[in-house]
């Protein structure tokens, strides 16, 4: 077997991811079907952080949008994402990858607390941490959450599944002219307002200089060729 190139990874899957093909909430088969890519790359020798987004259940910024106290609505979203972990654990767990779900939002009967060093050791086990509940504060996404875990777990790159495979001069899903970037910088990301994660989740992963490999988790067994640096992806770095 050979190497990985990175040892230690933050995988951040946005809730989206395990909608399939339907406007709302996890459908089952998608969520089985992403524990079989994350799986795949754990046989490959990977160490894995999973963080997974709740924008298939609730986002916070939409509940205030039509009224709602905007921190309320956040905690709401950070719970979609405590739903989505425990889903994701169950897939994982039926295909015989060991796991275990720290939450930012401390829920002692479903999962565990935070506590870096006891999630190292789950690594070092052979065990797919999940972190939920993003950083644990309202007015913060999962893209933080994810950047904060990746620098604290000392991740060696933030890959970030999304439905693009890469990061884009425009939007292509508006432009049919749109330029996909091989690389581009943290700070061209910051100035040109690229929309690859949200601005403190970016100036974190700058700071502690982890790239960030954004790729499409659409297609089937994409994460395992980008993970072997095939495949489609922008590295921001
Ligand atoms: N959220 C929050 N603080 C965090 C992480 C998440 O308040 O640290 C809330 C926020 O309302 C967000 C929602 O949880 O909209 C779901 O997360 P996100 O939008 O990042 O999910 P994704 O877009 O990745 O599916």
């Amino acid at each position: 077997m050979t190497t990985p190139r990175f040892s230690r990874i933050l995988l951040k899957l946005s809730g989206e991811a395990l909608m399939g093909d339907g406007a709302f909430g996890i459908d089952p088969e998608t969520v089985q079907r992403m524990a079989q890519e994350v799986k795949a790359a754990k046989d490959f020798g990977h160490q894995i952080c999973l963080v997974i987004g709740g924008g298939n259940i609730f986002r916070g910024m939409a509940g205030a949008a039509k009224g709602m106290d905007r921190a309320q609505a956040d905690y709401m979203g950070m719970l979609a994402t405590v739903m989505n972990a425990l889903a994701m654990q169950n897939a994982l767990e039926q295909l015989g990858v060991q796991t275990r779900v720290q939450s930012a939002i401390q829920m002692d009967q479903v999962c565990e607390p935070v506590i870096r060093r006891r999630a190292v050791r789950h690594l070092e086990k052979g065990r797919i941490v999940i972190f939920a509940a993003g950083v644990g504060s309202p007015y913060f996404t999962t893209d933080s959450g994810a950047a904060l875990r990746a620098a604290e777990m000392k991740c060696d790159a933030l890959f970030k599944g999304t439905s693009v495979d890469g990061v884009y001069d425009s939007d292509p899903k508006t432009n049919a002219d749109a330029v996909r970037f091989d690389t581009v910088s943290y700070t061209d990301v910051l100035a040109k307002d690229l929309r690859v994660m949200d601005a403190s989740a970016i100036a974190l992963c700058r700071d502690n200089a982890i790239p960030i490999v954004v790729f499409s988790i659409r297609e089937r067994g994409n994460l395992a060729n980008v993970l072997a640096g095939d495949g489609v992806s922008t590295i921001v770095e």
